[in-house]
């Protein structure tokens, strides 16, 4: 398998103000060519600095980068293979959505008749034929986001930039957008590198996924490792909900210094065998789960629960017995930052 990035220990630092913020620090990253890889982080966290640099908008204070094994660290955004999908969609608001979408064959010289050909090819790609000869203004939020789509993948770049491109759709477009796109790079073959804070967006969505903290890449893997297996509290935390113990608790759950045991892994059940009891503090019905907070001596554990064994919620107050097994109990590296 060819690599499509490579991130040698590229750091960028900002100076605003007289002071200096480490917005990406020490990041080496590999991504593979045809692969689906997200960067997923909190706000402020360096993940748009991280997708700048390769896009060639902002250069690195320190460290290479490579695309297509070729060391592009300083080239300028236009001469790199890469195209890259803003939130805001940046669309020509004169120009109609044909030439949008065309725009980058223009400014490259192929004439009008293939442009607004290939044009044609890559709206219909995105399920927009027929819209070619409106402005962006008479579309919906959704579908300006396919032509903007559209528009970044006419020149069949090697790597795709998407800066958390499904933001400003509501819940149930940004679903369906997430599947699309998913099939669509696929059916492309092109790689993708996609930056989102959601974790769902992550998990559902991506071949790897590299978790963002500060500035450094606290983890990187598949959706089912960083879930299952996540090297630090901050990960746990951030993908999915997560239990976490220190100290004399942790050891005694699993003789680590920090654990982690997520909510879906606890079970309710009799006090014979429980590995936990307390009281239940309150609990929420959520539709597909439901999630009951137990006082644990002083710790509060989140247990979720399936509705359908369990119709009734247990009420604030009642004494409730917690199983797991063993396996659900991970040992995290790092303890409380
Ligand atoms: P994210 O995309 O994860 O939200 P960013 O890469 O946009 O994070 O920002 C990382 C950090 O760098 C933040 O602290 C942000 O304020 C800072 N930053 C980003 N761009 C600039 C800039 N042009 N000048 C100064 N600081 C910046
Ligand atoms: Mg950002």
């Amino acid at each position: 398998m060819t690599v499509a990035v490579t991130l040698e220990a590229v750091s960028c630092v900002f100076t605003s103000g007289g002071l200096a913020v480490k917005a990406v620090d020490r990041v080496d990253l590999t991504i593979e060519g045809g692969e689906f890889f997200t960067l997923l982080g909190p706000s402020g966290s360096g993940k748009t600095t991280c997708l700048r640099m390769i896009g060639g908008f902002v250069l690195p204070t320190a460290g290479r980068i490579l695309i297509g094994g070729e060391d592009m660290t300083l080239l300028p955004p236009y001469a790199r293979p890469v195209n890259t999908v803003f939130q805001d969609y940046a669309l020509f608001p004169h120009m109609n959505i044909r030439d949008n979408v065309a725009y980058g064959l223009m400014v490259q010289g192929v004439g009008k008749a293939e442009r607004h050909h290939r044009a044609d090819e890559m709206l219909e790609l995105v399920r927009l034929s027929g819209v070619g000869e409106r402005r962006p203004g008479q579309l919906s939020g959704g579908q300006r986001q396919r032509v903007a789509l559209a528009r970044a993948l006419i020149n069949r770049p090697q790597v795709l930039l998407l800066d958390e491109p499904l933001g400003a759709l509501d819940l149930k477009l940004r679903e369906q957008m997430q599947t699309e796109l998913k099939a669509l790079q696929r059916q492309l073959g092109i790689t993708f590198l996609f930056i989102t804070h959601d974790q769902h967006e992550a998990l559902s969505m991506s071949d790897r996924i590299g978790v963002f903290n500060n500035g450094r890449l606290e983890q990187v893997g598949t959706p089912q490792a960083v879930y299952n297996t996540p090297f630090t509290r901050f990960v746990a935390d951030f993908v999915g909900s997560a239990n976490v113990f220190d100290g004399e608790r942790a050891r005694q759950i699993a003789g680590a210094d920090s654990v982690m045991l997520r909510p879906e892994r606890i079970r309710l059940g009799a006090p014979q065998g429980a590995r936990a009891s307390g009281a239940v503090l309150d609990a929420q019905y959520f539709g597909s789960f439901s999630r009951v907070r137990v006082d644990w001596a002083g710790t509060s554990v989140a247990v979720d629960l399936n509705p359908q064994l369990l119709p009734e919620l247990p009420c604030a107050g009642q004494t409730v017995h917690l199983h797991w097994d063993a396996d659900a109990v991970h040992a995290l590296r790092g303890v409380a930052a």
